[in-house]
């Protein structure tokens, strides 16, 4: 990794390498390293907060912990892997594969671990990017690869502090605490809770699940492949490329349609949700409380097969009752019953706001990316940022995440940075940045088509609302997305040449 100052002006005129940041050595980050460097883009430095690569994969390690995208897709495109045990992969298979992936391709050489960016500062024609010991460094490109949800809540229960027993959020598990007969109490029943649920419940003593808002659920047809599958696999990579697009269609086909618009698929799938139900809750009672009010996929759809099972178990217990406070002993709901616990677990979800914030991001005439945003992020293309040039987010607002591979998304966003630079690169620019007028209008056509998704008509909240009351997802078919990420629309940018940009001495010095 090469920080220095470029010897002669600015990198597109003087013919250099631009200096790349990529903050967050996740899926996203380790992708775009990949994909950057195979297009000829090698002055690259990844910063990550962590110690290791594999961001959600690495957080995250809850009892149960795994991927509802079918291994085969839940892949990169340059790293198909036939040693997959499973069709869905559990999260620790999930995050070697991060790290191998990391490692095959040079990716975990160029990350400066323990090393969260705290501060970056757009001065024309770079980026003034600070870490947390201080240090300050200068920037050409800055990619955020920060993920989505990753900020965990904690909910704003009264007394939560006072309880005695362990209690922590899904994505702080504890492993030193033992599970083995306890009392176990989950709030949510989210992904997360459902899979923690379907996962421990056989183990502790008595399970106390704690339901807002009952949540419809597909079941997961999970299966392990065998030796000689995994072999077939790395004899015949073609059948890992057919697996690969087999998935993506599936999904983007009928769940992608489905959430936007085709009636037909959504009825398809509220049909398997409570065929579901019926078939794996055999208790009318208990069936009826876990049946939402609400539209399937309204919601973040849950694949899951175990956690019916587990509620139906003789020690699982559905609390739907309002909670009220946490006391020492356990939970208080609005009937008054304390439900006496040893263990707590708040699976309730993540600050599906923040994107690469609390990052403090400073953008041209010294705008301020969490006051921009204000609640409701928005980036033009799920990409660019008006008023933040030479910025790029991965998996930034409404990317099309919904039940789909974030893999995909990913790559293909940073194939669209690609053209982007590649453009910088031909035309000697200093900058690019997004038009605000070309990004209002896009805003405006997803909230015009936004009244037909699932996500606005099925009658539920969700994680994906904004605080505009606007679900932060793409509200077109997923394919539409991806074409649009390889057919850039250069009207939407402001171009923006070196003599604009440089100070005098050194566009001299340049041209
Ligand atoms: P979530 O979907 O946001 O669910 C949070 C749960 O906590 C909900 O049931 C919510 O109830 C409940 N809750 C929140 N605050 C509460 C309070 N004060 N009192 C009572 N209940 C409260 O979070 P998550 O389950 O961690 O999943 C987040 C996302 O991560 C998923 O939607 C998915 O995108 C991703 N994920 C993916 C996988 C995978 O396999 N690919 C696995 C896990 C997670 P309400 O519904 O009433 O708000």
């Amino acid at each position: 990794m090469n920080m220095k100052a470029h010897t002669s002006g600015h990198w597109a005129v003087a013919g250099q390498q631009p200096r790349i940041a990529i903050i967050g050595a996740g899926m996203s980050g380790i992708a775009a390293v990949v994909k950057l460097r195979k297009a000829g883009y090698t002055n690259l430095t990844v910063f990550e907060k962590a110690d290791r690569v594999g961001g959600t994969w690495r957080e995250n390690h809850y009892p149960g912990l795994s991927c509802d995208v079918a291994s085969r897709w839940y892949s990169f495109s340059f790293a198909l892997n036939p040693d997959w045990t499973h069709r869905y992969s559990y999260g620790p298979e999930i995050q070697a594969y991060m790290e191998k992936t990391a490692d095959d391709f040079g990716v975990t050489g160029i990350v400066r671990f323990n090393t969260p960016v705290t501060d970056l500062r757009w001065q024309a024609p770079v980026w003034h990017l600070t870490t947390g010991s201080g240090e300050t460094l200068q920037f050409d490109i800055v990619i955020g690869a920060t993920g989505v949800l990753h900020h965990p809540v904690k909910p704003d229960i009264e007394g939560l502090d006072t309880f005695a027993g362990d209690c922590f959020h899904s994505a702080r598990w504890d492993d030193s605490v033992s599970l083995d007969g306890k009392r176990v109490g989950v709030i949510g029943t989210g992904s997360t809770a459902a899979q923690i649920v379907g996962k421990i419940t056989e183990q502790v003593g008595q399970m106390y699940v704690f339901q807002r808002t009952p949540q419809w659920m597909v079941p997961l047809p999970q299966k392990t492949y065998s030796r000689t599958y995994r072999r077939l696999m790395k004899w015949f990579p073609f059948l890992m490329r057919l697996g690969y697009r087999y998935y993506f269609e599936l999904l983007v086909r009928n769940f992608g349609a489905a959430t936007v618009g085709d009636k037909k698929k959504q009825a398809l799938i509220s049909h398997i949700c409570r065929k579901n139900l019926q078939e794996n809750v055999p208790d009318p009672e208990l069936r009826k409380k876990l049946t939402p009010d609400y539209q399937a996929a309204c919601k973040r759809l849950i694949f899951c097969s175990d956690f019916y099972p587990a509620m139906s178990r003789d020690n699982a217990h559905l609390i739907t009752e309002e909670i009220v406070k946490v006391v020492p002993e356990g939970v208080v709901t609005a009937d008054g019953t304390v439900h006496k616990l040893d263990v707590l677990v708040l699976s309730t979800g993540f600050d599906p706001g923040a994107f690469i914030l609390p990052t403090r991001v400073t953008g041209e005439q010294g705008i301020d990316l969490r006051e921009t945003w204000d609640g409701a992020p928005r980036a033009h293309r799920a990409v660019a940022v008006p008023g933040f040039p030479n910025f790029w987010l991965l998996e930034g607002p409404t990317g099309p995440v919904g039940n789909l591979s974030l893999i995909t998304i990913s790559e293909h966003q940073v194939d669209y940075i690609i053209s982007m630079l590649d453009r910088m690169k031909k035309d000697r620019l200093a900058a690019i940045s997004a038009r605000a007028e070309a990004a209002e209008a896009y805003n405006e056509s997803m909230r015009a088509a936004m009244p037909d998704t699932v996500w606005v008509s099925g009658g539920c909240t969700s994680w994906y609302m904004d605080k505009t009351g606007m679900p932060n997802l793409y509200p077109f078919p997923p394919k539409q997305y991806l074409h649009e990420m390889h057919h850039p629309d250069f009207a939407e940018y402001h171009l923006q040449q070196a003599a604009q940009a440089l100070p005098a001495e050194q566009v001299a010095a340049v041209t």
